[in-house]
């Protein structure tokens, strides 16, 4: 799969159905659940596609990457919304607070520290997500469940906006028991967004409330093989 303008926009076009479908079927308003078009490893071309066919979310996982490809993006299209979906070292935080909307990895102290700081020098503060680590996975990015709390303490206490929480459950196991774990964490902490459901889970991150569904691939084609991503 190249990813070609056809592809990208017969594939957007598939998707919005199948989220609107997947939502009516649990009896919820397809409008609450958002759609962010994780463009990591595409092009601008790919992008503007997308773009013209209706998507203006768009996520990417590493700053660098983002920084590349997005500033002439905006320039032109000024409604484009960016989200981080990948995890972010705290020297990267003032790139990240000037280019990004919304982060959805913060996941440690420090970190809320370093978006702090850099929001106070830039006069900007992203809206930020709390990644949790539901399936306890050692080399995965995310707070571990007992530590949600205290992070969460330690955000507000640095005034840091706190809008959800995100997870990415372990790739070998079935999503559910994590997708309901942090639709309940959330609900009981009165965090309104939740970030979960990619590509192969998306149908069942709506039926358990995700309002912001992260999906790469079922848009822009498969991507080149991992390599230290
Ligand atoms: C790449 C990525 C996605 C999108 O994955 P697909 O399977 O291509 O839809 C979602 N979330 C995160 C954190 C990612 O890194």
């Amino acid at each position: 799969m190249s990813g070609g303008a056809p592809d990208i926009a017969a594939r957007l076009e598939r998707l919005r159905l199948d989220i609107a479908t997947a939502a009516r079927n649990v009896g919820r308003d397809p409008a609450s659940v958002n759609l962010v078009a994780v463009s990591k490893t595409h092009g601008v071309e790919a992008i503007a596609v997308a773009y013209e066919a209706g998507q203006s979310r768009f996520g990417e996982n590493r700053v660098q990457e983002a920084a590349a490809k997005f500033p002439g993006l905006r320039a032109r299209h000024p409604d484009i919304e960016l989200h981080l979906v990948g995890s972010l070292q705290r020297n990267k935080a003032l790139d990240a607070v000037l280019l990004f909307d919304v982060i959805h990895s913060l996941d440690r102290a420090g970190l809320a520290e370093a978006i702090a700081r850099a929001g106070d020098r830039v006069g900007r503060v992203p809206r930020c997500l709390i990644q949790v680590n539901t399936g306890r996975e050692p080399q995965k990015s995310g707070v571990e469940p007992d530590g949600l709390d205290d992070l969460l303490a330690r955000a507000h206490a640095l005034g840091l906006p706190i809008i959800g929480l995100m997870c990415v459950p372990p790739a070998d196991a079935d999503p559910a028991p994590h997708f309901a774990w942090l639709a309940e964490a959330a609900r009981a902490r009165a965090l309104p967004e939740l970030s979960m459901g990619m590509s192969g889970d998306f149908e069942q991150a709506i039926a358990h409330s995700a309002t912001l569904i992260r999906v790469g691939s079922a848009i822009f084609g498969s991507r080149p093989p991992l390599t230290g991503r």
